[in-house]
């Protein structure tokens, strides 16, 4: 019977063995499935930009006569802004990383709202459809903020990107800003393909993609990194949506001084 029950704990331990090199194998192969997704993902979301570039390049260098200088000015601008747009995504990885491993380093300075507004309006109307426009909020001269300037760009700057990438032809990007004692809030509406309900609550989950965004280009991480580091520093996110209607995002962070100080 010693035999018997040294077999049968031998058995035990070998099922139990497989049981967990078939869960390490079955781990390591979703491991590599998420690899395999990922560098598709980030192929995909950088040869698109990339050709654009080429192009634009090909097309700049072949004008070159004086009257031609519009032409190549517009071309030079485009280039400028697809390859801002990938600095954004290594940005965004980089952000991820920074994150993840807790070395965010954050900068308060203060600043007119106009400021960073222009800069990423200017960026995101390069992405306008034909008849879109962005709606600039009649306040933002009279508002100064404390805040983290670049965190504050890398918000507008997704969510009004979004804005115009998630709505067709001829819709207003509308940009509103109310200020109290304590808070700045900052709403970016738009009339754009909504996002489903049934998948809302994914909205801040990293790498979610709505079924009806994939035929847009996207990473799915540019929300989850602005929730994350607005709430780092005591700021927070918050949407509407009805698909086929449009969202309206909502940044609010908190004011430090009055913005006569
Ligand atoms: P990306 O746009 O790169 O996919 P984001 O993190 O910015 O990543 O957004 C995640 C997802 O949320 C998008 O893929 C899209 O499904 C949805 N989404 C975000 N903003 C909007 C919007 N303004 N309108 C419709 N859907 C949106």
């Amino acid at each position: 019977t010693e035999r018997a029950n040294y077999t049968e704990r031998l058995e035990k331990t070998v099922v139990e063995r497989t049981r967990q090199l078939e869960e390490a194998l079955g781990k390591e192969k979703e491991l590599n499935e998420l690899k395999t997704k990922f560098l598709s993902l980030v192929s995909h979301e950088f040869k698109t930009p990339i050709s654009g570039i080429l192009t634009s390049a090909t097309l700049a260098g072949k004008y070159t006569k004086e009257e031609q200088q519009e032409k190549r000015e517009k071309h030079l601008d485009t280039i400028k802004s697809k390859v801002k747009y990938l600095n954004t995504i290594i940005d965004d990885f980089l952000s991820i990383e920074r994150l993840d491993t807790g070395k965010t380093n954050y900068k308060f300075s203060t600043f007119p709202l106009s400021k960073v507004l222009n800069e990423v309006i200017y960026d995101a109307n390069m992405h306008l459809k034909s008849g879109q426009s962005i709606k600039y909020p009649p306040n933002a001269d009279d508002i100064t903020v404390d805040y983290d300037e670049k965190i504050l760009e890398l918000s507008l700057s997704n969510l009004i990107h979004n804005a115009v990438k998630y709505s067709s032809e001829n819709t207003i990007v509308d940009i509103k800003a109310y200020q109290n004692e304590t808070h700045l809030e900052i709403q970016i509406i738009d009339q754009g393909i909504g996002i489903p309900e049934h998948e809302q609550r994914f909205v801040f989950d990293r790498y979610f993609r709505a079924e009806n965004a994939l035929l847009s280009p996207g990473t799915g991480i540019g929300i989850n990194i602005v929730k994350n580091h607005l709430e780092n520093l005591g700021g927070n996110i918050t949407f509407k949506s009805v698909q086929n209607e449009g969202s309206t995002f909502t940044i609010s962070i908190p004011v430090t001084k009055s913005p006569s100080l």
